[in-house]
Formats: C-alpha cells, structure tokens, sequence
C-alpha cells in the first residue's frame, strides 16, 4: 500500500488512522532518512493510541515505553545498539510478543530478532514532487 502526503499534518493525521486501528501485538519497522518524517510519524501513531504524552526519538535508550494510552505504545530506536545481546538484556520478546503496539526505527540492525508477522513502513522524499512531498509504503510481512 502506498500513501502520499505533502505536509507533516498530513502525515502524522496518516499515522493517527493507523494507530486507531492498531490491535495488541502489532509491530511496525520503520525506515527513511534523516528527516524524511519518522518522528513526525511516530507522534501521529501515538496519537492514534490516544497517549498525550510528548514522542521524542528515543535516541539515548532502545525502547522508550508510553504506558497510558489505548494500548501500550513502545518506540525503539536500535541505532545505537553495539551487540544484539542488548536486545535480550532489555527484554524485547516482552515487548515484540505483548499486547501493546511496537515501531521500530533502524530495525534492519536486528533483522534476525524480528517478528515473522510485521509491517515494513518506509517514508521517503521526492524532490521532483516537491520539498513537502512524501511516498509512505506500507508492506505486510509473513514470513
Ligand atoms: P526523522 O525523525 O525522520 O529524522 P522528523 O520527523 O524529525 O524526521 O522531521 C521531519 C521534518 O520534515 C519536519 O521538520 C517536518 O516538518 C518536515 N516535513 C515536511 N513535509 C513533511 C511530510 N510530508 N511529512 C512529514 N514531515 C514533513
Ligand atoms: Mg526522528
């Protein structure tokens, strides 16, 4: 599935949807550039689970946990793992198997941990369609 958005409203408003009809135990990666819109997207997402909480890249922890929402919403950034034995020491089958909604940025450095039932979301830019546009593809993996 392919969405296009040019402007960050449009986006996040995009994520909202999604996370309204998010269920407990959905895991989404989520891939682009710096600054193509992933913070702006997870803001959204969070927004859809109904968590008023301010979203910020959970850049200086693995997993950041917002607990008081519609469900439980777990954001990861795994860029900064240096061994994927991080994964264990904090857990993640808890969260990967849980009943809460997870969004995974840089998941490509923990391929072989991921759930076999997941959706790759991808944002990227293109700057023939404009400085705001956005292409957001949605894949649902069965591995
Ligand atoms: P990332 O987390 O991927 O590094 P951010 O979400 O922090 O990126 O920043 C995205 C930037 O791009 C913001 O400044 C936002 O206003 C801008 N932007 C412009 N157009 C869009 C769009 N269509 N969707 C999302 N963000 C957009
Ligand atoms: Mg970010």
């Amino acid at each position: 599935m392919v969405y296009e958005t040019n402007s960050p409203e449009e986006t996040f408003t995009f994520a909202r949807q999604l996370g309204e009809q998010a269920r407990p135990g959905t895991v989404y990666t989520l891939t682009g550039d710096l600054g193509v819109g992933k913070t702006v997207f997870a803001q959204g997402l969070a927004r859809g689970l109904e968590i008023e909480e301010a979203i910020n890249s959970p850049t200086f922890t693995i997993v950041q946990v917002y607990d008081e929402g519609r469900l439980p919403f777990y954001h990861f950034d795994v860029y900064r793992i240096g061994d994927i034995e991080e994964m264990d020491e904090i857990g993640y089958e808890d969260y990967f198997y849980g009943d809460g909604v997870c969004l995974i940025e840089w998941a490509e450095l923990i391929k072989e941990l991921l759930p076999k039932t997941r959706t790759e979301i991808a944002i990227e830019k293109d700057l023939q369609k404009g400085f705001d546009y956005r292409r957001i593809t949605l894949h649902e993996v069965m591995e």
